[in-house]
């Protein structure tokens, strides 16, 4: 079956075709830059701007698929976790296509369909697979034994998500918002081993994370060189920061492969797109007989495809429809892939 999805969590209006794991289109439409001035995104200009961008992004998703609406056999939408505001724009445009076009609507969860995409470039995710997923808003460890019924979390971030904490850290460093992309690209520069910072949650014994200390540290920092005088070491301080927050990640992963058995890893999430954590995470799991596996950049980050391919996994399992009062649930827990 022919499967749109439609994505507005947050601040990128997505729209995605699929057919089962094969990706036809996905188009993006962000307001970031409006936001960027703000250091995080406003939810009034995220609701605004989906509005405006919803219907020509629909329709270049289909162009680009070669594909018409009555082609489509059934809709997906992110029913959350996310904007109060941004989600409805998404979920009022779904409903509306569902009831014009007579299809099935499936209201999904935004998190599980960031693990999803994954399938969109490497094909079926054996199961079951442990996910790291890495966001703006989360920072989780999930055990999935099925994309559309059966994701346990086992580990949680008790503060910051890393996202959250990149983007912090690069607002202390001068750098601009989002934080990942220039931190990321400033760590090129410094050394990983000059500043040794704090790895919160370290061999803990649970699956939990937490990076406000680190965040912290990395503020004191910049406070005692504005004290002393001294010039800001931003490459060696992006470059040790991310080192603790990628080594924590990719060590409990890994962990987590090893205790449960399982064979295959995804990392995803806007901040699975963060070079050094592919390259570390690559290195151990070759030294651990994981395989990994993470989506291209542009399908770590927000898009409707992600969510076209989280409803195509619904639609296999054969799952009933949401009906057309399906309501946005600004924190809808992850294990449940699907929304009331
Ligand atoms: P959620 O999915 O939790 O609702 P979100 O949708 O806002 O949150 P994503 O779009 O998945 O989050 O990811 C955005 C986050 O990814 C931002 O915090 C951004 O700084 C981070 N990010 C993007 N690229 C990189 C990178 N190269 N390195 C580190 N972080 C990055
Ligand atoms: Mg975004
Ligand atoms: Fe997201």
């Amino acid at each position: 079956p022919l499967v749109l999805g439609i994505e507005t969590s947050c601040d990128e209006t997505g729209v995605g075709l699929v057919r089962g794991c094969e990706l036809l289109s996905d188009e993006v439409a962000s307001s970031v830059d409006q936001h960027a001035r703000f250091g995080g995104v406003v939810p009034e200009v995220a609701s605004r701007a989906h509005l405006e961008a919803m219907t020509p992004t629909l329709h270049r998703a289909l162009d680009k698929a070669g594909a018409e609406l009555s082609d489509v056999d059934a809709l997906a939408v992110t029913a959350g976790p996310g904007l109060a505001g941004a989600l409805l724009v998404g979920v009022s445009a779904a409903k509306a296509y569902s009831m014009a076009l007579g299809k099935p609507l499936y209201g999904v969860n935004h998190l599980v369909g960031h693990v999803a995409v994954d399938q969109l470039e490497h094909g079926p995710l054996p199961k079951p697979a442990i996910a790291l997923l890495v966001s703006g808003g989360h920072t989780s460890l999930l055990l999935v034994r099925d994309l559309a019924t059966g994701v346990q979390q086992l580990g949680d971030t008790v503060d910051d998500a890393a996202g959250e904490a990149y983007d912090k850290v690069a607002r202390l460093l001068g750098l601009p918002y989002p934080g990942g992309p220039p931190v990321d690209t400033a760590a090129r520069e410094g050394s990983p081993r000059a500043i040794r910072f704090p790895r919160g949650k370290w061999g803990d014994g649970t699956y939990d994370f937490s990076f406000s200390g680190l965040k912290t540290a990395v503020a004191r920092w910049v406070e005692d060189s504005a004290r002393d005088g001294r010039d800001l070491p931003v490459a060696d301080i992006a470059a040790g920061f991310q080192e603790a927050v990628v080594d924590v990640l990719t060590r409990k992963a890994v962990d987590a492969c090893l205790e449960y058995g399982v064979e295959h890893l995804v990392i995803s999430g806007g901040v699975a797109a963060n070079s050094r954590l592919r390259t570390l995470a690559q290195e151990r799991c070759a030294e651990a007989g994981v395989v990994l596996r993470v989506p291209r950049p542009r399908l770590c980050t927000d898009n409707g495809a992600m969510i076209a391919a989280l409803g195509a996994e619904v639609v296999a399992a054969d799952l009933p429809p949401s009906s057309l009062k399906l309501a946005t649930d600004t924190s809808l827990p992850v294990d449940r892939p699907l929304a009331a």
